[in-house]
């Protein structure tokens, strides 16, 4: 504010004390020019130098990583990972049916023992 009634008292205009990037005129001048996009890779001349390939892999500086890749099967449950539990299906000896073993059965049939000794 002091500058300017500084400027005001000289009878200068404060805009010939303002930097040129700070004009509109340099604003313009920066964006006039117009960035065309690139067509995709596939529709790019082909040349005959060598293609161009991936960087090789460095590895790089740091605290290396505690975490493991999962396996297939896993699923990572929060911060863990657990392996998925594969449930047994019970056969019960005795009746041979499924959901229960001979010490819960409730048949009062004693089937025979095929082919165990
Ligand atoms: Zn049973």
């Amino acid at each position: 504010m002091h500058g300017m009634a500084t400027l005001l008292s000289y009878n200068r205009n404060h805009i010939d004390f303002i930097d040129s990037k700070y004009k509109k005129e340099t604003f313009i001048h920066a964006y006039t020019p117009v960035i065309y996009g690139i067509n995709e890779p596939n529709m790019w001349q082909k040349t005959n130098g060598i293609p161009i390939q991936c960087p090789d892999f460095k590895k790089q500086r740091g605290k290396p990583k505690k975490k493991r890749n999962l396996q297939s099967d896993e699923v990572r449950i929060g911060r863990t990972s657990k392996l998925r539990r594969t449930y047994v299906v019970v056969r019960c000896e005795k009746c041979g049916l499924d959901g229960h073993n001979r010490a819960t059965c409730d048949k009062s049939v004693v089937m025979s023992r095929v082919g165990k000794p």
